[in-house]
């Protein structure tokens, strides 16, 4: 059988041996209940690493960002969040579903929005306008390629919110991604935001699971919202069990992915078919095709070298590094590349 290079997401990796041994050998009881020692664990080991006081393990980061901005909000309030972000591009109009939310959209640097753009777009208290209440920061950003904020803008974020009585939630979902390369630890993180959303089924290559990690009385709130959202799981130990092995292995060597994306932008800079290149800080390759080739047919013509993409807008195509591309897969898209 050919081999397929599946650079679609980050989502697409398979359990390794290890983890589906810490699967298979797991403890479990009926979470529900909260009696699931292994999602207990799970949810504690998130605690610590944020020092925040408590987590939830949730099915989805669609399903925690929703949670969060549930919780975060009542109907007519308002979230101030980038153009491009998830929670507003890619889950369905869920703030608008959930939640009866309005959204404030501001036009960042690839995904990423300041300080001064959040103080700018806080609605005066004046009954015209809705109650401006939460602010949502992606990072790494996906639609910015998988940019990174500098910790210091998020700091001012942060402090911003603060001042003006606004929550402050982090969708990351490729938290680590940006963590590997900024260098700041998840303590840091939990000390700026008032709730977190990491994905486990990204980066870290577990087949499922997210969570949402934040305050007691924020977490007890979470916990009635994920059952009304249907996300209260049984013996759910068997997949946190593989949240944990994530966390444990797999947030180290995010580094060989980044070092992967790298090389394949610089490859990508010398390919006559390519007008520009995003820059590649993380494991995102983003890059835009001369005007004559069209992006489905390059998608085509990559499926038929046994590459996986996906478009991301007109003229543009998005390749996710992650821990199931090897070198050697990485050898022979070069190759490809080249040859085009
Ligand atoms: C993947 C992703 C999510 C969550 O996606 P699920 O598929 O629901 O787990 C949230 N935010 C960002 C930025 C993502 O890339």
């Amino acid at each position: 059988m050919t081999q397929i290079i599946d650079l679609r997401s980050d989502t697409v990796t398979q359990p390794s041996k290890g983890m589906l041994d810490a699967m298979f050998s797991a403890k479990v009881g009926d979470d529900v209940f909260g009696d699931d020692p292994t999602v207990i664990e799970l949810e504690e080991k998130a605690v610590t690493m944020f020092s925040k006081e408590a987590a939830l393990y949730c099915p989805s980061g669609t399903m925690t960002n929703q949670i969060a901005i549930k919780v975060h909000t009542k109907p007519g309030d308002e979230l101030i969040c980038d153009e491009s972000s998830h929670v507003y591009r890619y889950e369905g109009g869920g703030i608008g579903f959930n939640s009866g939310a309005s959204v404030r959209l501001i036009n960042g640097d690839r995904g990423r929005i300041t300080a001064q753009q959040v103080l700018e777009n806080i609605n005066p208290d004046d009954i015209h306008f809705p109650v401006s209440k939460l602010v949502v920061a992606e990072n790494t950003s996906n639609r910015g390629g998988g940019s990174c904020y500098e910790f210091v803008e998020l700091k001012k974020i942060s402090e911003a919110c603060k001042e003006n009585n606004l929550k402050f939630h982090l969708d990351g979902a490729r938290l680590f991604n940006a963590l590997t390369e900024t260098g700041e630890t998840t303590s840091d993180v939990g000390q700026i935001f008032d709730s977190i959303s990491i994905c486990l089924s990204k980066g870290l290559g577990a087949p499922i699971g997210s969570l949402l990690i934040g305050g007691a009385d924020f977490i007890k709130q979470a916990r009635r919202i994920r059952k009304v959202f249907g996300g209260g799981m049984r013996q759910v130990g068997y997949i946190a069990a593989a949240g944990t092995y994530a966390l444990e292995n797999n947030i180290s060597r995010l580094n060989e992915d980044h070092q992967k994306a790298k090389i394949i932008g610089q490859t990508l800079q010398s390919c006559n078919f390519v007008k520009e290149v995003l820059p590649i800080e993380t494991n995102i390759v983003v890059f835009k095709l001369i005007d004559i080739i069209k992006n489905t047919d390059f998608l085509e013509t990559l499926k038929e070298n046994n590459i996986l993409a996906v478009g991301f807008g007109p003229q543009t195509i998005r390749m996710v590094t992650h821990l199931d591309f090897t070198e050697n897969m990485l050898d022979d898209l070069i190759l490809t590349l080249k040859s085009f």
